[in-house]
């Protein structure tokens, strides 16, 4: 009896395969589409950019390969492979980005393009080795306009306003806080182009390894280590630029010299740290070495932010809250009359006569994960009467975030409330956010 393979139908994913020359992309990407693991890496692939995935890992163990992929700054785990589709898979992979499928004990590096449809995708990979065999990461770049402008990554104009004024006072301390992962690299560019705005002349000063691609601009210095780091800084000042920008200060050492050498300049300082709200970050200050003193004198403001993934509004399911779930979230009754939650499908999964289930279509924009793109919440901290009475009565943290509340500043679980009410997230949603 003759067996028939069943046939797989590959999504139209069109792949330019990396090379020195035409001929060897030619080469490599006529070797890739007759190659064993192409079937599973088109389907990867098209499965990742589907769900606006920018991020994919494979972790070679010594018996599976385990795939994650990040949508929306959220890690989702997908069903591992067995050890040979994985390597078929991974060969693959290596020959479209001109890489030595061979090699699996150096670090290797390497880009290729792929268009599905009407996007086209840039993938990045990167191979190391690990002690259980080897991670490979595969970022994309997804066609999708990436928002620059804190307004445009849902700050109000009102606070947005408020960030403006802090940027044009020229000198004292401006705090950008998030927590790593948080969106805290795009809270981050956000002031950034806002100083860029407003500022004259502004100059980005970070250690070497920790500057992000997108943070190399023509005012970047690099510093090689802390030893360096007083010469390189007094260099910058000679050259009076309007403002500095710190990426990521975790140590007292850095801290205080910003504190000592770069405040005492005049000129205004932003630092980049982790925390996660407004509040919390003027303890973080103390806790890197700043007095009170010093933080009611050289503070500025601070600018915290956290992301919350957006309902996708072509799948986006509307329900009438329940009045007890209004009075949980401190709603009076019937300001809102609809909520919007994830699309569940399950709820519409219906079974054929052998009593096999039939999944509903997949959403078509957001590709299944009910979620599409992100946005901010943010608080914003000015250092006003309400701060400096906070300083100097030595309020505990709690009691200073609801004395600060008190006086009339929004925080991050009022704003979302507003994003909830408008139909822009799910409760879920953003109790995930503001738990973490
Ligand atoms: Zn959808």
């Amino acid at each position: 009896m003759a067996t028939t393979t069943p046939e797989i139908v590959l999504p139209p994913l069109a792949l330019k395969a990396a090379g020195d020359s035409e001929s060897q992309r030619e080469v490599n990407l006529a070797k890739v589409v007759r190659s064993p693991g192409f079937p599973t890496l088109v389907l990867l692939l098209a499965d990742t950019v589907g769900k606006w995935a920018d991020r994919v890992i494979l972790d070679f163990t010594a018996h599976h390969v385990g795939v994650k992929q990040q949508v929306d700054g959220i890690w989702v785990d997908l069903p591992p492979m067995d050890r040979p589709t994985g390597d078929f898979m991974l060969a693959t992979l290596k020959q479209l980005c001109n890489l030595d499928f061979r090699e699996r004990e150096t670090r290797q590096e390497s880009t290729f393009t792929g268009q599905l449809d009407a996007f086209k995708y840039k993938f990045h990979v990167r191979c190391q080795p690990v002690p259980t065999g080897e991670r490979v990461q595969i970022r994309v770049d997804l066609p999708r306009p990436q928002p620059a402008q804190l307004v445009e990554m849902g700050m109000r104009e009102k606070a947005y306003e408020r960030v403006k004024q802090m940027l044009k006072q020229g000198k004292g301390l401006l705090v950008s806080a998030a927590l790593p992962g948080d969106g805290a690299s795009m809270s981050w560019k956000g002031v950034r182009a806002a100083g860029d705005r407003f500022t004259a002349d502004f100059v980005t000063f970070e250690q070497k390894g920790a500057v992000e691609d997108e943070v190399i601009n023509v005012g970047s210095v690099v510093y090689d280590s802390l030893d360096v780091f007083d010469d390189r800084f007094r260099e910058l000042l000679l050259k009076e630029p309007d403002t500095v920008f710190f990426s990521q200060v975790r140590s007292p050492e850095i801290m205080r010299r910003i504190v000592d050498k770069g405040l005492s300049s005049n000129r205004l300082m932003v630092v980049q740290i982790d925390a996660r709200s407004a509040m919390e970050a003027v303890f973080r200050l103390q806790i890197l070495g700043m007095t009170r003193d010093e933080i009611q004198k050289h503070l500025v403001g601070v600018v915290a932010h956290k992301t919350l993934r957006r309902l996708c509004i072509k799948c986006r399911e509307a329900f009438e809250p329940d009045p007890s779930v209004l009075a949980k979230l401190g709603i009076q009754p019937g300001r809102v009359r609809q909520f919007y939650k994830q699309f569940d499908p399950a709820a519409y999964t219906t079974l054929d006569k052998k009593g096999n289930p039939i999944p509903p279509p997949t959403c078509p924009t957001c590709g299944g994960t009910g979620f599409f793109a992100r946005v901010g919440l943010f608080e914003v901290l000015e250092n006003d009467a309400t701060l400096k009475s906070i300083l100097q009565s030595q309020k505990k943290f709690s009691e200073a975030t609801q004395m600060w509340r008190a006086a009339g500043n929004p925080t991050f679980r009022e704003e979302g409330l507003a994003m909830l009410a408008l139909g822009i997230t799910s409760i879920e949603e953003l109790q995930r956010v503001l738990k973490s």
